[in-house]
């Protein structure tokens, strides 16, 4: 895969020579356990893939070199570039302005842009009305578009789809970035709904099966349907598409479900689902397949708790930490100051969508073994942070130097 040049302050030394030795021992990647760095009093299970995907890289890379190479020039970003506050600060610090906050509210005005100033265009993408927008103002966005191929090529799949007359079925974050992006691609091609989950999957499912009245959809789904979409109409034939950090497991489950209610509606066979039920296989990206394939690993490592390092709002990391829930204490936590002392750890709490203090959060015995992973969009050099961190509190462990040459 490409090498890009990402400022070094978001490498890590230990993270890298680990991350290189599994990848030279395991080139295709079917080997899912995570890698052990023992201290002696504490055990840090280090799960195979996390951190920095080809999609964030990409983007900082694009953008950093933006600001390098345009001295004196306004630069936007688009919105959050990557769902990072490292990064994003650091952009921010170079007088990057962000145009719009993570749920599409304006921050700067579009009024207040010229022809001659820079427009990043994040990973996630941006939908088509806001691409005509800066495009009418003589914005040139096209030039510093860091647009994930990975997103790319769900588009694409939804236009596949929609030109074999299926309508779109997207399994999204209506408020996400990227989802808002697919959905605008796909509503050019397509009648295009959002389901967000399972439930929500099940109440569409109704609507096709015909139990649920007409004038219904258009209140449950407001806000979540393209404009035109003709509930009685457009439900006879459709296809999936998913966000491409959702959960793995859900966006099967929602395919398999759509797929029986179509078999069970036209009395249909495996041999024939394809008049109403277009056969695509989930559109997660590769860094979600492996990271989630990772948590999988770790999961089966008998452990006291689990620390999962990413931003607040990154999608990737809120799925790592909810497997990671089903089996042990977890932390969300941005970075390694969040792990206030050996006793506290401050966290986000998911479900409640706030931050909490638990104290004690590390078990009184020896040796305590930690579960570790990061969100694809959470530098290598944060994760080395909380471990040095957490193996600072163990009196007697190994340094930190001496557990690397393992990896060396
Ligand atoms: S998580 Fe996947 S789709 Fe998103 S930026 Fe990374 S590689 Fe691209």
């Amino acid at each position: 895969m490409k090498k890009f040049n990402v400022p070094i302050d978001y490498r890590s030394p230990l993270v890298s020579a680990i991350k290189n030795k599994r990848k030279q021992n395991d080139k295709l990647k079917k080997d899912f356990t995570p890698s052990l760095l023992d201290f002696g009093n504490v055990q840090i299970y280090l799960a195979r893939h996390f951190g920095f995907c080809y999609g964030v890289e990409n983007a900082i890379e694009i953008s950093f070199k933006t600001v390098e190479d345009n001295p004196g020039k306004k630069i936007y970003l688009l919105s959050e570039m990557i769902h990072n506050p490292l990064v994003n600060n650091d952009l921010k610090k170079r007088g990057v302005d962000f145009l719009m906050d993570t749920k599409g509210n304006m921050i700067v005005p579009f009024s207040k842009l010229s022809a001659g100033d820079i427009v990043i265009v994040p990973a996630f993408g941006t939908t088509l009305q806001i691409e005509a927008q800066l495009k009418s103002i003589g914005i040139e966005i096209e030039k510093y578009d860091t647009t994930c191929p990975f997103v790319e090529k769900v588009w694409n799949r939804a236009e596949a789809i929609a030109k074999n007359n299926y309508s779109i079925v997207v399994h999204g974050k209506p408020q996400h970035e990227e989802t808002r992006a697919t959905f605008s691609h796909s509503a050019q091609n397509s009648p295009t709904v959002i389901v967000t989950d399972m439930t929500e999957t099940i109440e569409l499912a109704k609507f096709i099966k015909r139990e649920k009245s007409v004038k219904d959809f258009y209140i449950e789904f407001a806000g979540k349907f393209s404009e035109g979409f003709n509930v009685e109409k457009d439900l006879q034939r459709i296809g999936v598409v998913n966000q491409t950090t959702m959960l793995a497991s859900d966006t099967q489950a929602i395919a398999d479900y759509l797929k029986n209610v179509m078999i069970e509606k036209y009395h249909l066979t495996e041999n024939n689902i394809e008049e109403r039920f277009a056969d695509t296989r989930d559109t997660l990206c590769y860094a979600t397949y492996e990271n989630q394939s990772a948590v999988y690993g770790l999961l089966d490592t008998e452990a006291d708790l689990a620390i999962v390092v990413g931003g607040y709002n990154s999608s990737n990391t809120s799925h790592l930490v909810e497997l990671c829930e089903e089996k042990f204490p977890t932390y969300f936590i941005k970075s390694a100051d969040e792990i206030l002392n050996s006793k506290e750890i401050k966290h986000f709490n998911l479900h409640k969508k706030s931050i909490m203090d638990t104290i004690s959060f590390l078990p009184e015995k020896k040796p305590v073994k930690i579960l570790l992973t990061s969100g694809a969009s959470c530098p290598d050099a944060v994760v080395e942070a909380v471990i040095r961190k957490l193996s600072s509190f163990f009196k007697g462990s190994k340094p930190i130097e001496d557990v690397m040459k393992e990896f060396v």
